[in-house]
């Protein structure tokens, strides 16, 4: 019986390109000016910017410049998603930024909370971003119905199985009992490598195509967590 559902965010709770345009564009845009701003937050990322990029000298046009290199080319660069969770913060904060959901995703998100199931959220993007985003969501927020979110910082790489060995530690539920959705069937894999039930989303107009052999859904709707074994 499955007693706790992690999803995705990408292609599962929300469309990719309302991710990568709204996120992605807002970071993009504020880059430059954000790092050419006098607080400590900027001096760290232009520092670690610096560091991992080996070029010691860049300013902060420089530094911004490499940060939206990394941007276009998806680079999961540590400072890249330092300054995105901080700028977005931002933006969702100013009223420039809302998190966007799939229709039938807060709906079922509610009812299986009210099941008792508890929620939680392993994305790729910094756990502020996530918080944020279920937080500002266009509908109205969703942050009550979440238990906790995971990135890669705090639980590893989405295509390896030991990060959902880790996740399952932290939220203190077997294996088994756990219910994985997501749209990359990669994650899939690796998360029934780790003994984790799964569910692939393949919605309409989302980048990642199904693979056997898990099961695949284009709505969460479609989703019974409490009908699976
Ligand atoms: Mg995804």
């Amino acid at each position: 019986m499955i007693g706790a559902v992690v999803v995705d965010i990408e292609g599962t709770t929300s469309p990719t390109a309302a991710v990568r345009e709204d996120l992605y564009g807002y970071t993009r845009q504020r880059l430059p000016g954000w790092l050419a701003e006098d607080s400590p937050a900027a001096a760290a990322v232009l520092a670690a910017t610096r560091e991992l990029a080996g070029q010691p000298d860049a300013g902060p046009a420089e530094a911004a410049a490499i940060l939206r290199g990394w941007l276009d080319s998806d680079v999961k660069a540590e400072p890249l998603k330092t300054a995105q969770g901080l700028i977005c913060a931002e933006g969702f904060r100013s009223g420039a930024l809302h998190g966007e959901f799939f229709p039938d995703v807060p709906p079922a998100l509610a009812a299986w909370h009210a099941a008792g199931l508890a929620l939680y959220v392993y994305s790729s993007g910094s756990v502020r971003n996530q918080q944020d985003w279920f937080a500002f969501a266009r509908g109205g927020s969703l942050s009550d119905l979440i238990s906790g979110h995971f990135d890669l910082s705090t639980a590893g790489g989405k295509r390896e199985s030991a990060s959902y060995d880790k996740i399952a530690g932290a939220i203190g539920a077997p294996a088994e009992r756990i219910l994985f959705l997501s749209d990359h069937p990669d994650e899939l894999d690796a998360a029934v490598a780790a003994g984790w039930r799964v569910v692939g989303l393949a919605r309409p107009g989302e980048p990642n195509p199904p693979r056997p052999p898990h099961r695949w859904v284009d709505t969460f709707a479609e989703i019974d967590p409490t009908a699976i074994a």
